[in-house]
Formats: structure tokens, C-alpha cells, sequence
């Protein structure tokens, strides 16, 4: 049985034995102890939680505990864990062979799945979300024949050299400048600027235009905690790009087939020339994609010059993963999760309110953050009012009382349509404590600040 609150205290202890071992050996063989940087905990100190189980809305840990997942994997898992008909579709095609090097038919299933859903006419399949924008922009410089990009401040598009530069995500977590080992000269082909900034956007074109291959954005920002683009930005940038003869990327990883069955497309359309998509895409498996108008797609070898390939890319299990999910994924499911989403939202914040926490509940479609602030969020200088510290004493606490949330104050929550009243429970039940907890923690800073001012 898993211990729910054993300690007799009716919280979990702050100290997590199984966990803490475990991050003691893995930190002698992994850098830092992760494979990658947001789930060490950094951003809210203490030990991550290692997981060992997942089922419907809940996670358990190395030390039998339980926890409401409102991480999902970092948005894939939008039906929960384990659920049954992704886990027998991932069974039957492990008994069918893993991997073959050759192409299969469930990769041409999932490519018509795909672009069914989307505007998107043909698709390439990769194994990340890194690797789809980082071939995305390689297609768009091969089609263009032009070298700079512009993307925006606070966005995250992965981990490939010239789109970390102002990076969401672990970057903005950690607050690392630019990461060591991107030469200047990568860096230097991005052009940065504010997100939700269309002079901006013009002024740059205005200077640089004839060397600009492409925008990239994320369809709605989702790495600097949720920022919905204004009004018709998308398609603005759609219209900029295409009057100086170049091309908008809308990055959808996170939002693709998340927010709706076509994506951030489906709420908010663009004339975009290319996107990319992950995450659910792969139902909890490693795979991603771009794709686009088939006159830009068809420059991708072989069918083209600009070269793009990958070992494992459009993997059986991946694809199969990906198909049950996405098969699932009707319009009912959409409403599941919107509703799902609005309900949490709002149970947060009515718990903030009543302790007096400043804070903005920030939504775009279903996937939503909490800003620590009472400033309008707008793009990532706002984001970054926020009082992390109060940020931590609330996660701390919903940790405590068995509900997991993004281990950072600049992550979205993410629901799925496994919450069910026992988890919205649990998530009522913790917050009253953690948003007095966030209370104190802002008021402690208050303290100090107007300390050292005097
Ligand atoms: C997660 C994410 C990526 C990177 O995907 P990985 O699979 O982690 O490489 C890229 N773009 C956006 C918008 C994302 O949210």
C-alpha cells in the first residue's frame, strides 16, 4: 500500500530517504543528478522526487507516496499515466520489433493523423522537440537562402545553439545568461526581442529584413509560465514575415494537440509557413515532427537538398504511443480538459486570494500558469516580477500535501482528463496551506526589502 500522509502529521515529511539516496548516487553519474536541468529542483530547493509508478492523475515515488501529477510529463500525457489503451498499443508494437530502419506504416498513420488535424500538408518526423525547430529553422535558411532568425525573449525552443539565446524553460529557471559553448557566431544570426512587441518586430525587419529567414514563435508562450500571444499577434508576424519574403515558424510542442484537436491553430489561426510539434504527439514517447506546405517540405532530403535524417526517428513504439493518443483526443476531450483546467485554475486562485497573495492566473486554451504578481504578464520582463520565494513556500507545501507542481514559478501546470474528484480533492484540500505559506514567505520578503532600503 502507498503511504498516504503515514506520518500521522497529515503531511508527507520534508525528508524523502528513498529519494534523497537515489539523487546522492545519480548526482556521481549525471551532471547535477537529471537528465535535464528543471527537474533537479534547483529553482524551489530540496530534493526532486524520484518517480517509480504512474496511474491515471497520480504519481508515486521512490518513497511510496503519492501525489496529484499537475506536471504530465511536461504537457504529453494528456489522457494521465498509464492509460490503457496507449499502454496495449505500445505492447503490441514492442512484440512486433522495436526499431527497423526502415520506414513503417505506422509512421505514415501518424503523418495522416497529423495532417488531418493541422494546415500542415506534409510532416517530417524527428524524436524531439529540439530537433523539430532546430530543422525547421534549417529548412527555412535552405529555402530562403538567408542566414538570420528572429525569435522572442522568454520563449523556449529547445536546446539547439542558435535558439538559446534569452531562452525560457531551464534557461530562464536558472537564470543562465547564454549558455557557455554557443559560439558568437550562432548566437549572432539570432535576433532577440520582447514577446507581444509588434513595433519591435517591425523595427527589426525595418533594419535587417533582406537577411531575415524566418520568425519563430511559440504558437502561445508556455516556457516563461503561460503568456497567450495578444490578439492576432500570430498572424501579424505571419504578415510581417511574408512582406519581406520570409518565413513564420508557430512552434506548437507544447500546444499541439494539447489545447485543441489542431493545436493553438484550432483557437487561433495563422498563415504560418511552417510549425512544429512534440509532446503529445509522441503520448508520452519520444517523438516530434515539423512540417508545412509541401513546396517548403519537399526541399528536405531526399526529396530535396537540406539534409535532416535521424536513427530512431518515427519510431514503431513512438508512433504507436502517439497514434492511441491522438485517437483519443476528440473534441469531448478537449472540453474534458478545458474544464479540468478552469476548475484548478480556479481553486488556486481563490485560495491565493483569500491568504492575500498577489498573483495573476495566466491561461492560454487549457494550459495555464500562476503568476506571483500583481502586474499584467504580457511577455518575459513581467513574468519576471514575480515573488519567486513566495513561489516556493506554495510548491513546498502542495508537495507536502501530495500534489506535484512544476518545480518552478516560469513552468505551466498542466492537467489531463485522469483528474477526477479524488485528485480535485486532494488539490482543495492543499492549497488553503500553501497559499498561507505563500503568504508568509512574501511577507518575509517584504520585511527584507524594506530592511535593507532603510
Ligand atoms: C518542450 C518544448 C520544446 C523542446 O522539446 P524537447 O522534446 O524537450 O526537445 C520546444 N518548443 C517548445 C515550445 C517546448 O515547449
Amino acid at each position: 500500500m502507498t503511504a498516504d500522509f503515514s506520518a500521522g502529521t497529515g503531511r508527507y515529511p520534508a525528508d524523502a530517504p528513498a529519494s534523497e539516496a537515489l539523487f546522492a548516487r545519480a548526482r556521481a553519474l549525471v551532471p547535477g543528478g537529471v537528465n535535464s536541468p528543471v527537474r533537479a529542483f534547483r529553482a524551489v530547493g530540496g530534493t526532486p522526487r524520484f518517480m517509480v509508478r504512474g496511474e491515471g492523475p497520480w504519481l508515486y515515488d521512490a518513497d511510496d507516496r503519492r501525489y496529484v501529477d499537475l506536471v504530465s510529463s511536461w504537457g504529453p500525457l494528456i489522457l494521465g499515466h498509464a492509460h490503457p489503451e496507449v499502454v496495449e498499443a505500445v505492447r503490441s508494437a514492442a512484440g512486433r520489433g522495436t526499431s527497423f530502419g526502415a520506414p513503417t506504416p505506422g509512421e505514415v498513420e501518424l503523418a495522416a493523423e497529423i495532417v488531418d488535424r493541422t494546415p500542415v500538408e506534409q510532416v517530417r518526423l524527428v524524436n524531439s522537440g529540439t530537433e523539430a525547430t532546430m530543422s525547421a529553422i534549417r529548412l527555412a535558411r535552405g529555402f530562403t537562402g538567408r542566414t538570420k532568425i528572429i525569435k522572442f525573449s522568454g520563449c523556449y525552443h529547445g536546446h539547439s545553439d542558435g535558439l538559446l539565446a534569452a531562452a525560457g524553460s531551464g534557461v530562464a529557471t536558472l537564470g543562465l545568461p547564454d549558455s557557455p559553448g554557443v559560439t558568437g557566431a550562432a548566437a549572432g544570426d539570432t535576433i532577440v526581442l520582447p514577446y507581444n512587441d509588434v513595433a519591435a518586430v517591425e523595427a527589426a525587419f525595418a533594419a535587417e529584413g533582406p537577411h531575415v529567414a524566418a520568425i519563430i514563435t511559440e504558437a502561445a508562450a508556455g516556457n516563461m509560465g503561460v503568456v497567450a500571444p495578444r490578439d492576432g499577434f500570430n498572424q501579424q508576424l505571419a504578415r510581417i514575415a511574408h512582406a519581406h519574403g520570409a518565413l513564420l515558424i508557430v512552434d506548437e510542442v507544447m500546444t499541439g494537440f494539447r489545447v485543441s484537436r489542431s493545436g493553438w491553430h484550432g483557437l487561433d489561426p495563422s498563415d504560418a509557413d511552417l510549425w512544429t510539434y512534440g509532446k503529445v504527439m509522441g503520448g508520452g514517447l519520444p517523438a516530434a515532427a515539423f512540417g508545412g506546405r509541401a513546396e517548403i517540405m519537399e526541399r528536405l532530403a531526399p526529396a530535396g537538398p537540406v539534409y535532416q535524417a535521424g536513427t530512431l526517428s518515427g519510431n514503431p513504439l513512438a508512433c504507436a504511443a502517439g497514434l492511441a493518443t491522438l485517437r483519443l483526443a476528440d473534441d469531448a476531450l478537449y472540453r474534458t480538459l478545458d474544464a479540468t483546467a478552469a476548475t484548478v485554475g480556479k481553486l488556486a486562485a481563490d485560495a491565493l486570494a483569500a491568504a492575500g497573495v498577489p498573483h495573476r492566473l495566466s491561461y492560454a486554451g487549457n494550459m495555464f500558469s500562476v503568476f506571483f504578481t500583481d502586474a499584467d504578464v504580457a511577455d518575459y520582463d513581467s513574468a519576471r516580477t514575480q515573488d519567486v520565494p513566495a513561489f516556493k513556500a506554495f510548491f513546498h507545501s502542495m508537495l507536502a500535501d501530495g500534489v506535484y507542481l512544476p518545480p518552478s514559478a516560469f513552468e505551466a501546470w498542466f492537467v489531463s482528463t485522469a483528474i477526477d474528484d479524488a485528485a480535485l480533492e486532494r488539490i482543495a484540500g492543499a492549497l488553503p496551506a500553501a497559499a498561507s505559506a505563500a503568504a508568509e514567505a512574501s511577507a518575509a520578503t517584504a520585511a527584507t526589502a524594506a530592511g535593507h532600503g532603510g
